[in-house]
């Protein structure tokens, strides 16, 4: 799995399955894939999956596809299929597939605000997003209004059985930094549907908001650190780079304090410039907090100022992943027992495979 998410996969047939993204927040240009009952995230429409080892040769009748390396078979996988809720509009019109979509195999997941005061400037913007991408090509709009999500949460879990959502923003101010939209709309979607929530922003100005989220309904936070070490940080994300790392700590600590230990997390993009070591001090600082440091190969975005950029070998991952599902494990703090989320979901990285 570490191998797949690092190297990507070759279709023989691209439409097998639920649809792949392109752009967007998270797991962009990929496909979920479930292999040995774990389903992840693959890469599909990158430059480096182009020249993967790993072929899926096009599914059987029971939708089952032989992966082979070179030309030989290593693995049967399966595609989630295509969610029916899907098929719906909103009341106002909206096609649900632009509202939110479906991660992993059971996730719900949506980017309330498709804007941020980060992308407005391409020498401020993260330079990993593509979180205008998607807004751009119209296949979702800029704002998800707490009804619309509502609507969509409730029939996601009544035709697709989806167990949990994970609701992330684009930030929209230096203040509160999506705090508010997150809290309004987890309010509309919980008086909808009973539903855990992960809600994602970075850190807001003001730990109060911690108790007004987990008031609204929202289950766990995630603030996400990205990269680590303070030069990357100004490299890769300039503009995110102004809330210091002293801050997410703070943070993280308030929050864990609201939430409970395990139920905050942060994602850390391994191969950006991070070393190993560096993202493992970073993750001791964080499981003494209580934090899930949820630790992900970084994935090159096409139409990203990145696009180009290598993804880490499968060795630089598993260096990382081996030692961290010991570490993550040793503090009690692993993915089974968050209540929802990334964390949780373990699509993204495989380092759930090595919690035990
Ligand atoms: S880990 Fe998070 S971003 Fe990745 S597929 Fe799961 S919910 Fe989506």
């Amino acid at each position: 799995m570490t191998e797949l998410q690092s190297f990507g996969l070759r279709l023989v047939d691209p439409g097998a399955g639920a649809a792949s993204r392109k752009g967007g927040a998270g797991p962009s240009d990929h496909k979920a894939v479930t292999v040995d009952g774990h389903t992840i995230m693959v890469p599909v429409h990158t430059s480096s999956a182009w020249s993967s080892p790993f072929t899926a040769q096009a599914p059987d009748a029971q939708g089952v596809s032989v992966v082979t390396r070179g030309t030989i078979p290593i693995a049967r996988v399966s595609f989630p299929r295509q969610p029916r809720f899907y098929k719906l509009q909103t009341f106002d019109g909206v096609p649900y597939s632009h509202i939110a979509t479906l991660h992993g195999s059971d996730v719900l997941a949506t980017t309330v605000l498709q804007t941020c005061i980060r992308y407005e400037s391409r020498r401020k913007m993260c330079k990993f997003c593509a979180i205008g991408q998607s807004l751009a090509a119209g296949r979702t709009i800029a704002r998800k209004t707490p009804d619309q999500l509502a609507e969509v949460a409730r029939m996601a879990v009544l035709l697709d059985g989806v167990k949990h959502m994970v609701m992330t923003t684009g930030t929209p101010n230096a203040t509160d930094r999506g705090a508010s939209i997150l809290c309004d709309s987890a309010f509309a979607i919980k008086a909808a549907v009973d539903i855990p929530i992960q809600g994602q922003c970075e850190p807001p100005d003001d730990d109060r908001w911690f108790e007004r989220m987990r008031a609204a309904g929202i289950d766990t936070l995630g603030m996400h650190l990205e990269t680590v070490t303070p030069a990357v940080r100004e490299r890769i994300m300039p503009g995110k780079a102004s809330v210091p790392v002293a801050r997410y700590m703070s943070a993280f600590e308030a929050a864990v304090q609201v939430f409970g230990r395990g139920q905050v997390s942060t994602y850390i993009l391994a191969g950006l410039g991070d070393t190993r070591d560096a993202i493992l001090e970073m993750c001791t600082q964080l499981l003494a907090r209580g934090v899930y440091p949820f630790v992900v190969p970084f994935v090159p975005i096409s139409g990203t100022p990145l696009e180009d950029h290598a993804p880490p070998t499968p060795e630089f991952m598993k260096s990382i992943l081996e030692p961290l599902g010991r570490m993550v494990t040793d503090a009690r703090l692993r993915s089974a027992d968050i209540k929802a989320g990334c964390g949780k979901c373990g699509a993204c990285s495989s380092l759930s495979v090595y919690e035990s």
